[in-house]
């Protein structure tokens, strides 16, 4: 079976207009042509500009985050909807930038990913433990947590549509990335999770993504792993040369 094969990139609060138009129109001629996708999390503002630069390339927008509302009286809030408007086809849930300094709870992030799922977004759902928790051995139990709360009213239908990052707090903007020895141990904890519940089809299907200091070294060991399917990468998708990198290294790995 085919696994696929998923880089997104988290611009987090970074670009304008303008860089998001030079990214777009640089980056398809320099991938490498294969099966997979590529992916921008770009900020609210820029999903139009990104989604109609993208048009005709390989290249998918989405929102970095989502309201767990539908419509109304939310000052500040994007809606799921709002982001299709803009043309956005996928958005990230539960970062743990949105944990930590919006103190997002585990039930917030289980109602966005209903929200975004129902709106018929792709979901890609964010864990990941941090260094405390590491260290007093919780990693698997706080993963199973987040994962359970996010995840485990979603039927079968629903669950198709779900990507999940995981994301070691300690390794994110950090340069020290999860070697991948450690990563693939998590992501495969992750992928039995998905399997007991949702069984095997679904979770050999699941792009089961690592997120945490990538970069075009740090790649090219953690996409040899099984069980991980691609990246979310932050810092180095700010530059084409190395987003770039990151995709046909994972793309020529995978194939
Ligand atoms: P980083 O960020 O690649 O800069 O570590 C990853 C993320 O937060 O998604």
């Amino acid at each position: 079976m085919t696994k696929p094969c998923v880089v997104i990139g988290n611009w987090k609060m970074n670009m304008d207009i303008e860089a998001t138009r030079k990214f777009i129109t640089e980056l398809p001629p320099m991938l490498s042509p294969s099966i997979g996708r590529v992916c921008l999390a770009v900020p609210f503002t820029l999903i139009k500009t990104a989604t109609d630069c993208a048009r005709g390339t390989e290249i998918e927008i989405g929102a970095q985050d989502v309201s767990l509302h539908e419509k109304g009286a939310f000052t500040g809030e994007v809606s799921a909807s709002m982001i299709q408007d803009a043309g956005g086809v996928f958005t990230l849930v539960g970062h743990s930038e949105r944990r930590m300094y919006h103190q997002e709870k585990d039930s917030v992030i289980k109602d966005k990913v209903r929200r975004a799922i129902l709106a018929g977004l792709t979901t890609v759902v964010c864990v990941g433990e941090t260094q405390e928790q590491r260290d007093k051995g919780q990693t698997k139990k706080v993963l199973l947590t987040q994962l359970k709360e996010a995840l485990s009213s979603l039927n079968q239908n629903e669950i198709g549509t779900v990507f999940i990052a995981y994301e070691p707090v300690w390794a994110i903007g950090t340069g020290r990335s999860a070697t991948a020895e450690s990563a693939q141990e998590v992501h495969g904890v992750i992928r039995n999770y998905v399997k007991e519940i949702w069984g095997d089809e679904i979770s050999s299907q699941m792009p089961i993504l690592y997120g945490g200091s990538v970069t075009p070294e740090t790649i090219q060991d953690l996409i040899k792993m099984p069980d991980i399917n691609g990246a979310l990468v932050g810092g180095a998708s700010l530059k084409v040369e190395s987003f770039a990198k990151i995709i046909n290294i994972s793309r020529e790995t995978k194939l």
